[in-house]
């Protein structure tokens, strides 16, 4: 530091006694030391951390505003089982099938692109929240926009508030599609009222949902329903820089007999090209060949794009981030240190919220939120519980309930929960095996009661941290 100073050591060392900081000349200084001695000096520190480069999911790029250009938004299909998702995602796909593609043969990458009125739109191929939950626990976020399938002669069900609440939590807008308008017995307008109370309140009455009214077998409007992503598109006008090295998620992958590994990956940000050295995950590669939802064959694929890729070493998992480097020699080197890291920290404790720990996380000014799923065996006790939590008030925490059903506690509930880093309390109801070994296996904390005064006692206990541990 004195050298950069130009200083003597001694001198330094003296200011720093000063500042009642006692230190020797091999002292390693903290970051605060360090920028008041400088100050002392007239000297301003400007601080860069060194960066990870194991942890490219984290590298943040900074791209100038003039090399930004718009992309096509990625779609995500949720809703409650038999609502039209699949129908609905394939009537799209054929759709928009002009005549001189028609003889490409659709292949399941994953994802597929339509072009309406000279714009794409890429619609992840998996409908309902488990994909889209599994990626967001795995860090990854992929989707712009949700299309929220309600069957208009059913109404909204469990998964539906799911999915709904799985796309508030990722801050993703939602734009309902009312399906089965075909039937009789369907009433779009009772839909309306029902979604209101969830917070999606349609346009003509005040709020500002967009609502659609479709038949996805009949294949009803299906043109209004393109055309109204593509408006919440242009005003969110969601960009990335074509221009650079390629980086994006893992939305597949297996082992193919023929091909060996296969990665299906939606291209975020840069442009991929046959030839490229990356790392997915912990594997590496260098991509052999490239093939569209059409299965043609590309050189190179841009923003929002999603291929499939051979060329890998080893099968990565759907979620994986996955990024190019400059040569295979660095992506190999990456992708072993990070299989190395991976299998120590599988190893060591994971830093989810739990109760237990609560205290001391408030007290770090790691959490302000305590983020909660409630899952109880009738209404009135959810709604109990929602009233009970919400009034407990303890200095710099607050609860906030992401979640809540009637029914046992799922996987589903669990992914979310380790997604949104929230604890699980569960009200007369039990988790099902899997979601218990999952919740297990992803440390999220699960709280059994039966006595109301009990959840929130120990909550509040808990935020105080004056919880009993439990053995
Ligand atoms: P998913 O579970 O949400 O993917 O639902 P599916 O797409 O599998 O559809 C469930 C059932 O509803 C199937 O029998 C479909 O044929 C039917 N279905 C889907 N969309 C419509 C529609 O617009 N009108 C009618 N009448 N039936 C539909």
């Amino acid at each position: 530091l004195a050298k950069l100073l130009h200083k003597d050591v001694s001198d330094v060392i003296k200011k720093l006694m000063f500042l009642g900081v006692l230190a020797t000349i091999n002292q390693v200084l903290d970051l605060d030391a360090i920028q008041l001695v400088a100050g002392e000096y007239g000297v301003e520190v400007e601080i860069k951390l060194p960066v990870d480069e194991d942890a490219f999911e984290t590298i943040e790029e900074q791209d100038d505003p003039a090399d930004l250009k718009s992309r096509p938004p990625v779609v995500t299909i949720m809703g409650h089982v038999d609502h039209g998702k699949t129908t609905l995602l394939d009537a799209i796909r054929h759709t928009n099938v002009t005549s001189g593609e028609a003889g490409g043969i659709t292949q399941h990458i994953g994802a597929y692109q339509v072009e309406v009125n000279g714009k794409k739109i890429t619609f992840l191929d998996t409908p309902g929240h488990e994909a889209f939950t599994t990626m967001r626990a795995r860090g990854a976020q992929v989707t712009d926009i949700t299309v929220l399938v309600v069957a208009a002669d059913d109404g909204v069900m469990p998964q539906t508030v799911e999915a709904i609440n799985h796309a508030k939590a990722a801050n993703v807008p939602i734009i309902v599609a009312v399906n089965k308008i075909d039937k009789p017995t369907a009433n779009p307008d009772r839909i309306m009222q029902e979604l209101t109370e969830y917070g999606l309140v349609p346009e003509a009455w005040g709020g500002d949902t967009i609502y659609v009214n479709i038949s996805a077998k009949m294949r009803t409007n299906l043109e209004e329903l393109l055309e109204m992503i593509l408006l919440v598109a242009e005003v969110n006008d969601y960009k990335a820089n074509p221009d650079k090295r390629a980086r994006g998620t893992v939305i597949e992958a297996e082992l193919d007999k023929g091909k060996g590994p296969v990665a299906r990956v939606l291209v975020q940000h840069g442009t991929l090209h046959v030839g490229d050295a990356f790392v997915a995950g912990n594997c590496f590669g260098r991509v052999r060949a490239m093939v569209n939802d059409r299965g043609r064959r590309l050189k190179e694929a841009g923003p929002s794009t999603p291929v499939e890729i051979t060329g890998l070493t080893e099968v990565p998992q759907a979620g994986d981030p996955f990024m190019v480097f400059e040569d295979e020699r660095k992506a190999r080197a990456i992708a072993e240190r990070r299989a190395a890291k991976a299998r120590e920290s599988e190893r060591g404790a994971n830093a989810r919220v739990t109760l237990d720990d609560l205290y001391k996380q408030i007290k770090e000014g790691e959490i302000k939120d305590l983020n909660v799923i409630i899952k109880a065996d009738v209404q009135g006790s959810v709604e109990a519980l929602k009233g009970s939590l919400l009034k407990i008030d303890v200095e710099g925490v607050r609860v906030k309930i992401i979640h809540s059903g009637v029914g046992a506690i799922t996987e589903s509930d669990v992914a979310l929960a380790s997604a949104s880093n929230a604890i699980i309390i569960g009200f007369n109801v039990r988790p099902e095996t899997q979601a218990k070994a999952t919740a297990e296996q992803e440390g999220v904390d699960i709280r059994l009661h039966n006595i109301i005064y009990n959840v929130t006692d120990e909550i509040e206990q808990a935020m105080k941290g004056m919880l009993d541990p439990v053995v």
